[in-house]
């Protein structure tokens, strides 16, 4: 099994309902191997986000992500990288709503910025972002 590291941004968790639906969604695709609710200060989502220094957003990305709390699961299954993204659809809202509109992010994604959830991208990516989340375990 793969291991992926999923994030339901503050946007989300904001919301009870949609909280809920994509934790629903979480349970019924994935072996959920650590949960953990946490929130970010300002320095962890720049040091999250470093590789986007520079581009137009991050400002926006980097203050966001610190802007209230987040929920982070390490979840498994076949595949699990590639599923998850696939369940999170794209990450521009008007790409997820119109041409995935089944997505989590075409369902309940606000904008290009708050777009509900996060999704590694690589196997890299996931060994990295799983230590960064979850520090004390050792994959
Ligand atoms: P994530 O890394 O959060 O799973 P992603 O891989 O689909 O999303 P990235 O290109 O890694 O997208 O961008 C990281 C995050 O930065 C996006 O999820 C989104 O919150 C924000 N972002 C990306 N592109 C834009 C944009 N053009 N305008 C505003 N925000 C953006
Ligand atoms: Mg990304």
């Amino acid at each position: 099994l793969q291991l992926t590291l999923a994030v339901i941004k503050p946007d989300a968790v904001a919301h009870p309902l949609i909280l809920e639906a994509l934790h629903q969604k979480i349970v019924e695709n994935f072996i959920i191997i650590r949960k953990k609710d946490l929130a970010w200060r300002r320095v962890d989502s720049e040091r999250f986000y470093a590789e986007h220094a520079g581009r137009f957003f991050y400002q926006r990305l980097v203050e966001f992500m610190s802007s209230g709390p987040m929920r982070a699961y390490i979840i498994a299954r076949e595949d699990a990288i590639t599923h998850w993204r696939g369940m999170m659809g794209p990450t521009k809202v008007f790409r997820a709503r119109y041409a995935s509109s089944d997505s989590l992010r075409g369902q309940y994604g606000l904008t290009d910025t708050r777009n509900t959830t996060h999704g590694s991208d690589s196997i890299e990516s996931a060994r990295r972002e799983i230590a960064f989340f979850f520090p004390e375990f050792l994959a």
